[in-house]
């Protein structure tokens, strides 16, 4: 029976975790989870799966959450902030952590499971952007096992050969991230300078949370997406590309020195990676459908339009520059996103926020905790500061 400690339960990618482990309640154990300020959405779910420990992220709420446990009858212990994620990562209560909470407020927990040696199913791509250095090192000081939930890295994982060595020893030369192109493929800038937060979240293929759905849009995801595949599989930028592909089946591909190109296809649904990580190096049941290729009877394929979307451009500069710039990049586009959802920023505005805050905030070889997150924070309020700026 393996113990779940399930971080960011009442999200896109905790509901599709739900789903999987339902289905195999022999195998699995939900035994921590997690929620940012919703408190009756956490009772529900601790009702509904009995953990031994429940973690509300905002510490204000901590004797709701408390309150809400003993009214439902439950022995469920009420925990809170980043010291309650912190402790639902590293404790001996959960064999395996599910990293599923949106951008930075992720990391600290993700770097705790890691260093306690966990079986790690990353979700979280916004931890490894702003610290995949330090991620590795927990990693390698934790000796547990991270397996990718993002589709892309979930997919180059199940191209690579079982026994993983550094990628040129395995005759690798390049992984080739397939992209959606989002809601706004095909359009011009001048449309896109008018595009809502409605529209951005509009995602053709997949049903995800707001953040990432407006990554997704811009093709910032994809960057993310470029320097998360640097850190998990140790590959150079230049061994790193993205080929734009309407109906995300193909979910991406490894080409190996030999001419063969290795893909891993499937219905776009987060479940089969899910599925995947954790019953690896089983293969269980998702609950996804099977693929019906000849109803899709065409995969397509294109360059990705960089003069238009500006992101993806900005994070291959950040991934060169090395140092403290992927964590400015990830803190200017969490900050500019978070402005364009509340209306206080233009869509076309993000990347421009981005590539000020890149050009302002000069790269440094930070290496600690502290010193990534001070970066962070700098960032963010140099990010506020530009934003402010072209709201007057
Ligand atoms: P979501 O917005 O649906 O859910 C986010 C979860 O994080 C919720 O449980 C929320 O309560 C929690 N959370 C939000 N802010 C928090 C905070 N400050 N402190 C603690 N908890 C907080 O997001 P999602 O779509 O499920 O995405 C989660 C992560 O997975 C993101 O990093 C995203 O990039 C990644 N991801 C998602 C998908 C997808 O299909 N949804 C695919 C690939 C990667
Ligand atoms: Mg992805």
């Amino acid at each position: 029976m393996m113990r779940i400690a399930l971080l960011g339960a009442t999200g896109s990618i905790g509901a599709s975790t739900l789903d999987v482990v339902q289905r195999h309640a022999e195998r699995f154990r939900i035994s921590a989870l997690s929620a940012h300020r919703n408190v009756d959405a956490l009772v529900a779910l601790c009702r509904q799966w009995r953990p031994e420990i429940a973690v509300i992220a905002d510490p204000a709420l901590e004797g709701e959450l408390a309150a809400g446990l003993r009214s439902a009858g439950l022995d469920t212990r009420a925990t809170a902030g980043a010291q309650g994620l912190i402790e639902a990562a590293e404790g001996s209560h959960a064999d395996c952590v599910v990293a599923a909470i949106v951008g930075s407020a992720g990391l600290e927990s993700t770097l705790a499971a890691a260093r306690a040696g966990k079986r790690l199913l990353l979700a979280n791509k916004e931890s490894v952007v702003m610290a995949g250095s330090l991620l590795r090192a927990a990693l390698d000081q934790g000796g547990g096992l991270l397996l990718p939930l993002d589709s892309e890295h979930n997919a180059v994982f199940q191209c690579l050969p079982r026994e993983r060595r550094d990628l040129a020893d395995c005759g690798v030369r390049r992984i080739l991230l397939t992209a959606s192109g989002g809601p706004f493929r095909g359009r011009s800038r001048s449309e896109l300078a008018k595009v809502t937060p409605d529209m951005a979240c509009a995602h053709p293929n997949w049903r995800m949370g707001r953040k990432i759905s407006v990554d997704s849009a811009t093709l910032m995801n994809k960057g993310l997406e470029v320097i998360e595949a640097h850190f998990l599989f140790d590959a150079a930028a230049a061994a790193i590309d993205v080929v734009v592909h309407p109906q995300s089946i193909v979910h991406s591909m490894v080409e190996y020195e030999d001419g063969s190109v290795l893909a891993q296809l499937g219905n776009p649904d987060m479940r089969t990676a899910i599925a995947y990580a954790l019953a690896w190096p089983q293969r269980i049941d998702a609950g996804v459908a099977a693929l019906d290729l000849v109803r899709i009877a065409r995969l397509g394929f294109e360059g990705v339009d960089r003069e238009t979307f500006r992101c993806l451009d900005l994070a291959y500069q950040a991934l060169a520059s090395g140092g403290t710039a992927p964590t400015t990049l990830n803190a200017a586009n969490e900050e500019a996103v978070a402005a364009f959802l509340e209306d206080r920023l233009p869509f076309l505005a993000i990347e421009a926020v981005i590539e000020t805050c890149l050009e302002r905030l000069p790269s440094a070889s930070v290496t600690d905790l502290p010193g990534l997150l001070d970066s962070d924070l700098t960032a963010r309020r140099e990010a506020q500061r530009i934003i402010a700026s072209l709201a007057e």
